[in-house]
């Protein structure tokens, strides 16, 4: 079985070229055509000798993902269902913010396992029980294709070339399953994406989202790079959030929230809570205020998202009135606030809906027909 280039660290590579007798700089050739010309054959790379070139083809594998449906939506939100090697499948999608000082931001939402063990019951991942874990190359392939969708779709437009990585502004990892139970994989793929020999993308334009796995918490405020984190919240108390988030029954608030506050202590990085706003379940005033004394004295930001529909009838977002309602009282109460701008409503954008769709029926899942070949 081929090795994914992109499942090794650099030290990694140096070693695979070694092992086909050649010089060490061929490794760093490699991983620039991988990474800053996001070459998809070996042919392509027509600074490395032929013989070794041939060689490669036969040993490694240049992209581990195949997508087999994509969905545009309305906004330009990108989502894209790929076949991982085993015949799994995952979502990953590619959202367009607002200009942010003249640049449009170009988010990538990337997964990290197939399925999801933690199982919150209005989440369509959380449905699909847990399959596996991603590996390191799996991560890194999915904000590849987009990158290379972007270069294409610039090409398109005539706009001109741009430098590796440019296309992409920020990678969020809140696409499939929970990032820090499959930490040293997703790790391994952080610091490829980050290192300037690999994709390059500074380390404070990516976000991990996490439910709220407190000693994975702990070990990432050991790390060096100035990763984002964003925990789930979508409740201030434990009997609520039990139910909501059922890890919260193994980390309950009186853990989770001491942790955040001495990461954000010992990091002084950008911490963020997602706060779900569900009809009649969380929404309510008193809610808010809970809220807000859980997070007195952190430095913090909170998300408040208006839950998607899924196919569980009991989780509706609320009425646009008890949205700012709650928005309003949290400002009130000096909360850092911002209500989530909504993306691909159209096109089931809560990530895990559109593979919920396909495993349901995959030969008629919408939007089957897009993809022609790979990009
Ligand atoms: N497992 C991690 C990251 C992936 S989920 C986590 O839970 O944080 C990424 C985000 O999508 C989380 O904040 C999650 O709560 C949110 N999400 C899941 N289902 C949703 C839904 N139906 N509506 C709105 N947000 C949802
Ligand atoms: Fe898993 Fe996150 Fe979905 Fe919960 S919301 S089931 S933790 S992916």
């Amino acid at each position: 079985m081929p090795v994914s280039f992109t499942d090794l660290t650099s030290l990694q590579s140096n070693q695979l070229v070694e092992s086909m007798v050649e010089p060490e700089y061929r490794a760093k050739q490699l991983r620039k055509w991988v990474y800053h010309s996001m070459a998809l054959s070996f042919d392509e790379m027509t600074d490395l000798p032929l013989p070794f070139r041939e060689r490669l083809k036969n040993e490694v594998r240049l992209h581990s993902l195949e997508p087999v449906q994509s969905l545009t939506g309305k906004d330009g939100t990108l989502k894209v269902l790929f076949k991982l090697i085993n015949d799994n499948t995952i979502e990953s999608a590619l959202m367009f913010y607002g200009e942010d000082r003249g640049v449009e931001r170009r988010t990538v939402c990337v997964s990290t396992q197939v399925g999801c063990a933690v199982s919150c019951p209005f989440c369509a991942t959380g449905q699909q029980g847990f399959e596996r874990n991603l590996t390191p190359g799996e991560i890194i392939d999915q904000v590849l294709y987009f990158a290379r969708y972007l270069r294409e779709k610039d090409d398109r437009n005539g706009s001109p070339q741009k430098k590796k990585a440019e296309h992409i502004s920020n990678i969020v990892f809140m696409g499939m399953g929970e990032p820090l139970a499959n930490y040293d994989n997703l790790w391994q793929a952080i610091e490829m994406l980050n290192s300037p020999e690999g994709f390059g993308l500074g380390a404070r334009n990516m976000v991990i989202s996490t439910a709220g796995l407190v000693p994975q918490i702990k070990r990432l405020a050991g790390e060096k790079l100035q990763v984002g984190l964003a925990v789930s919240l979508h409740a201030a108390e434990n009997e609520l959030r039990n139910k909501l988030v059922p890890l919260n029954k193994k980390y309950p608030l009186e853990e989770l929230i001491p942790a955040c506050r001495e990461y954000s202590r010992s990091t002084g990085r950008r911490l963020s809570f997602e706060y779900i706003l569900f009809n009649g379940i969380n929404d309510s005033i008193t809610q808010a205020r809970a809220l807000a004394v859980l997070l007195n004295g952190l430095k913090c930001h909170v998300n408040l998202i208006p839950a998607n529909t899924t196919d569980n009838p009991s989780f509706q977002p609320p009425p646009g009135r008890i949205i700012l309602a709650f928005e309003n009282e949290l400002k009130r109460l000096g909360i850092n606030v911002t209500l989530r701008e909504r993306r691909g409503q159209d096109i089931d954008a809560g990530c895990g809906q559109l593979r919920s769709r396909f495993l349901k029926d995959p030969g008629n899942s919408p939007g089957k027909s897009a993809i022609k070949g790979k990009v």
